[in-house]
């Protein structure tokens, strides 16, 4: 029986038959797996805590008729903060919801394990304005996947957006772009968001930066970026 050694945090789990449970952990090394973890429902079961939804542990498994099973497991890191705490709660499990969607079975997912990590920890430690951490969460999470806008000059005439005296900046969520003051009206004001100079320059920054980096910034409104969080979001989701 091969063992394997990882690293990962549970982001779903259902009961399975009377007293076990399949969980899904997001991992350094095998990507998003489900595995068994046998009679992880009985109180005394070494498994009871690192089982549970969003407990970080180092997991020990094995493979059995094309399944991964919990050998043992240490935890390292539960979230106690952010798991009493409901709003961050739900915050969290609309992050989750999301990681499942867009990752497959066995799909590397290191970076994306990184990103999460470094958002629940923000969460679960520091007091930030929520609309920050949510929609740097999001920007990152669909630049990781490949999804990130074209940056720096304007989609239409080339010009260099963070150089230009302009006030605002447009996207453009029909091609994923953005467009200057003079451009915008080149596109269907259906398609196209406003937003400030600083909300784009934060949304460089967060595409730019380091996963250990992202939060660090601040904005005098967030308004601007949690539209652009959401519409952006979206509209990646929508076309996947
Ligand atoms: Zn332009």
């Amino acid at each position: 029986m091969k063992l394997v050694k990882v690293k990962g945090i549970v982001i779903k789990e259902v009961a399975y038959k009377d007293n076990d449970k399949i969980i899904t952990i997001l991992t350094d090394s095998l990507g998003k797996v489900s595995a068994i973890a046998k009679g992880a429902k009985k109180t005394n079961s070494p498994f009871l805590a690192s089982s549970q939804y969003l407990v970080y542990s180092e997991f020990v498994l094995y493979q059995n008729t094309g399944y991964y099973y919990l050998n043992s497991a240490a935890v390292i890191n539960t979230f106690y903060n952010l798991r009493i705490d409901f709003d961050k709660l739900q915050i969290v499990f609309d992050m989750t919801k999301m990681i499942n969607s867009v990752t497959d079975e066995n799909q590397d997912c290191e970076k994306i394990l990184k990103l999460f990590l470094n958002t629940i920890y923000v969460l679960d430690k520091y007091e930030k304005d929520i609309k920050l951490v949510v929609n740097s969460f999001k920007i990152k999470l669909f630049s990781v996947l490949g999804f990130a806008p074209r940056q720096d000059k304007c989609s239409n005439c080339s010009k260099p957006l963070l150089e230009s005296n302009d006030a605002s900046v447009f996207y453009d969520y029909s091609s994923n772009t953005f467009l200057c003051e003079e451009c915008k009206t080149t596109v269907d004001s259906k398609n196209r968001i406003q937003i400030s100079k600083a909300t784009y320059n934060a949304i460089l920054f967060v595409i730019r930066s380091d996963f250990k980096k992202i939060f660090s910034f601040e904005l005098k409104s967030y308004v601007d970026f949690e539209l652009f969080g959401q519409v952006f979001t979206d509209s990646i989701i929508s076309g996947l």
